[in-house]
Formats: C-alpha cells, structure tokens, sequence
C-alpha cells in the first residue's frame, strides 16, 4: 500500500497538548475528563526530576538518571523536551506511537515550552492552557500540595508570572476557578475537537 493510500485509511488519532502554570490544576482536570473518553490516554514523558512520594515509575513519568536522558536525546527519541525548574522533562516519540498504534488519542500534559515546540513541530495538534483564576490562588495551591521546596516553589513562580502572555499561543484557554466547571470545559473541548474532521 502506498504511503498516500495507508494514511487515507488510517483512522486520524488526535495529540491533545494540556499545558500552564505548574499548580494550575492541570492533571486534575485531565484525570477529570478521562473517563467520558475512553480512547484518550495520557502519555508519560521522561524526567530527570527525583520522584515524589507515591509517585511510580512508569505510571507518573519514566524517570531517569541525566545519562540516561542524555541518550535518549542522542538517539533523537524525543518528540521535545526542555529544561524547567532545574530538571529536564521529555515526550518520548515511542510513548505517542504506542498509544496511537494501540487506538488511543493522546493527551500531554507539557510545560509552556514544550507545548509551543509541539504546536511548531510536525504533529498535528490541539492546545489548551490552563490557569489559576489569580497568582495568589496559584502560589496557595503550590503550597498546599506540599510536595515542592519553598525554592521550587519561588522557581515555578517566577515561570508561571513570565508566562502571563504565552496563552495567545493556544487555542483554547481553561480557567481552573472551579474545578467541576473546568472539567466540562475541557470535556466540552475535546468533544468538539473529535467531532471536527482532521484537514
Ligand atoms: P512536575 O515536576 O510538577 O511533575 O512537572 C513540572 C512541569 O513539567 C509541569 O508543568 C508539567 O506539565 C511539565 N512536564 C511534564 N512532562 C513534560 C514533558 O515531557 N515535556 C515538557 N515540555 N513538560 C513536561
């Protein structure tokens, strides 16, 4: 089958790109809508970053020593990847392909940076931003999820306030000022993007 032919007939997966301000809410809302959509998962990227208690390898992220994503770098298996509040994090391309070549559409949840260098990048995409209704809620809720030193929290602070005019960027803007609205929002969202044909 020819190339043009095989893409004709393959059924057209989406790359939902969820991205703002760490402590903005975002994985809430995505683990929120997950269940409305049963062929959207999450891919899991690759970070060097120590893992948190409860989190698990392979499950949050693939966590990695700086060799480790050094190679992967080298052998050109990221799809992006950046530095961010002095840890490195990257989309695997083998993550997208398994969730796609087993039928699901796929949801990252990427930093500013990386979700830009997708919507520049050779996927096509959908990206949403998701912000706190206000800086201060932001920094309450980094503070309450405990899981931050007081220096990562002034470091993601310090981003998430560079950050104020990066969402003209994105297609679509979520305010997490209730957490049950924005959920319908983004269901909403996506909804409406797997209705709409691919050009
Ligand atoms: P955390 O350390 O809180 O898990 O994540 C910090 C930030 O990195 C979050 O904004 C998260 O969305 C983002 N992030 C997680 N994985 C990736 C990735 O693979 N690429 C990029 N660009 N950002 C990521």
């Amino acid at each position: 089958m020819s190339s043009a032919a095989s893409e004709h007939t393959a059924k057209p997966r989406r790359v939902f790109v969820v991205s703002g301000p760490s402590g903005a809410g975002k994985g809430t809302l995505i683990r929120g809508v997950m269940k409305y959509f049963p062929s959207l998962d999450v891919a899991i990227s690759a970070t060097t970053r120590a893992a948190r208690p409860g989190e698990v390898n392979g499950r949050e992220y693939w966590f990695k020593t700086d060799e480790e994503f050094d190679a992967h770098l080298a052998a050109g298996d990221f799809l992006e990847h950046v530095d961010f509040a002095g840890n490195r994090y990257g989309t695997l391309l083998s993550e997208i392909d398994r969730l796609h070549d087993g039928g699901s559409h796929v949801i990252l949840e990427l930093e500013l940076n990386g979700a830009l260098a997708v919507e520049h990048g050779p996927m096509s995409s959908t990206l949403v931003w998701i912000e706190s209704p206000d800086f201060e809620e932001l920094e309450r809720r980094l503070r309450s999820r405990a899981s931050d030193t007081d220096d990562e929290i002034v470091r993601r602070m310090a981003v998430a306030r560079a950050q104020v005019d990066a969402k003209a960027e994105f297609q679509y803007v979520v305010v997490n000022d209730d957490q049950t609205r924005a959920i319908a929002e983004l269901q909403a969202i996506i909804e409406r993007e797997l209705a709409t044909p691919l050009v």
